[in-house]
This record gives structure tokens, sequence and C-alpha cells, in this order.
């Protein structure tokens, strides 16, 4: 890693917050189901929401070739790429010191674009299993027309940081005495009960479904 790059991703307010275990990382990639994709394209910024998969050391990303996004990755613009998992509203006694319990990665880096038909059918596999494991053998597979209609890109995972906040809220000492309720409410995330789609015959659920609502929660 170059030097600035390495200076830039350091963590700055709350250096204690700041994960080196890269482990820590790949868990919150594997838990989140969005991120966010910076860029700046036309010589604006723009900050894209979009769906993702880690797959090894890269993460990707896919979409229409007419995705503004993915067209300019594709072009080789460096990309700022956050998943950020919310797992808590902090309340505590002063408004100053409310805060969120949270992990959150940001990753830097240059995408590329992934041509080899083989290689980009794996990693569309991967970005249906990454939102719903066993559901890529339960659907229709894409045909020639829908792998031409979709860009893939692959966003390497070597310049990321990581960062976690845990735990109650942190009232500065003259403030602990306060009479007013100060702690944590979690924050999960769940699925509901699954609708069938109308024209569905055959109402017995897939393995896919019934292995991600019988266990509620995402992660
Ligand atoms: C749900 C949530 C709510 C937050 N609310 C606030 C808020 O209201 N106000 C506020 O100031 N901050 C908030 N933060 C923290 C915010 O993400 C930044 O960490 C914060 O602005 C401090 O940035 P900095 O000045 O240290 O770093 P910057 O100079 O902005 O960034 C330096 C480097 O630190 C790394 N970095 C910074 N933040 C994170 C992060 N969250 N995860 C991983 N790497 C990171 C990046 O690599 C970045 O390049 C929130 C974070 C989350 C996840």
């Amino acid at each position: 890693m170059s030097e600035d790059l390495e200076q830039a991703l350091k963590v700055e307010r709350h250096p204690e917050r700041a994960v080196k275990d890269r482990d820590v990382a790949l868990a919150i990639l594997g838990e989140g189901l969005i991120c966010h994709v910076g860029f700046v394209a036309a010589g604006r910024p723009w900050v894209i929401p979009t769906m993702y998969a880690r797959d090894g050391e890269v993460l990707y990303l896919h979409g229409s070739p007419a995705s503004r996004m993915l067209t300019g990755l594709a072009g080789g613009i460096e990309v700022s790429v956050t998943v950020t998992l919310l797992d808590g509203l902090v309340l505590a006694r002063s408004v100053f010191s409310h805060s969120m319990n949270y992990r959150s990665v940001v990753i830097v880096g240059t995408a590329r674009e992934i041509v080899d038909p083989d290689a980009k059918l794996a990693a569309m596999r991967a970005l249906v299993e990454h939102v719903l494991p066993g559901r890529w053998d339960e659907a229709r597979q894409p045909n020639s027309k829908e792998m031409a209609t979709t860009l893939v890109l692959a966003l390497p995972l070597d310049h990321l940081s990581t960062k976690v906040r845990t735990g109650p809220p942190s009232d500065g000492a003259a403030d602990r005495s306060l009479p007013v309720w100060a702690g944590e409410i979690p924050l999960t995330l769940t699925f509901g009960t699954p609708r069938a789609d109308a024209l569905v015959a055959d109402p017995v659920l897939p393995g896919s479904v019934i292995a991600q609502t019988a266990r509620g929660v995402r992660g």
C-alpha cells in the first residue's frame, strides 16, 4: 500500500474504534446486503447504493452497462465503497453524546471489469448467493442475452479500513449523575414472513427461503 493511501485510510476520530483484524472486515462484508459506492463523475461526487458480494479478496458489483456508476468504474476511475451494519441506538444523558453502535468498512481502489464468461458467471452466482444462500440453483440460470447485458466488476480488497463502535453511551463525568434515562436500543435486520407471488402454483417454500426464514436475522 502506498504511504499516502495508508495515511488516508487511517481512522482519525476515535482511533480506538479502528479495527486492524481483517477477519472483522470480512465478517462485516459477509453480513451486509448493500454497499454505497462513492466516485466522481462529470465533475461531481456521487454516492450510489447497490448490492454486492465478497468472494475471496474481491468485492463484486454488477448491473446494467448503461449505469453511469458501472461504466465509470469499468473505465478505471477510483472508487470508495462503504458497508455499514447498524447495531443499535446509543442514548446518552446529554444530547451531545448520543451515538450509534455500528460496524463499518471503507474500501478504496480501482475496479476491473470481469470479461471471462466463466469468471463472470461465477461472480453473478456469488452475488445471488451472497444475498440468499442456495438461491442460485433454485432459479433459472442467466442466458447469453442476460449475460451480455450485465456488467460485472471486481474491486480488490487491498485497501480498506474498519471501524466498530460497541457498548454503552459515553457521557462526560459531570453528566453521569443526571436523572436522564441512558442506554442502548439494539437493532437487528430481521426477515418477515415470505409472501408468494400471485402466479406461484406450488405453495411449498424453496430451501433458501426456509433457511433464511428459520434464521430470522441476517448474519
Ligand atoms: C451509523 C454511523 C453513524 C455515524 N454518525 C456520525 C456522526 O453523526 N458524526 C460523525 O462525525 N461521525 C459519525 N460516524 C463516524 C464516521 O463514519 C467517521 O468515522 C467520522 O466522521 C470520523 O471520521 P474521521 O475524521 O476520523 O475520518 P476521515 O478523515 O473522514 O476518514 C479517515 C479514514 O478513516 C476511515 N474511516 C472513517 N470512518 C470510518 C468508518 N465509519 N468505517 C471505516 N473506516 C472509516 C476511512 O478509511 C477514511 O478514509 C458514524 C458512523 C456510522 C457507521
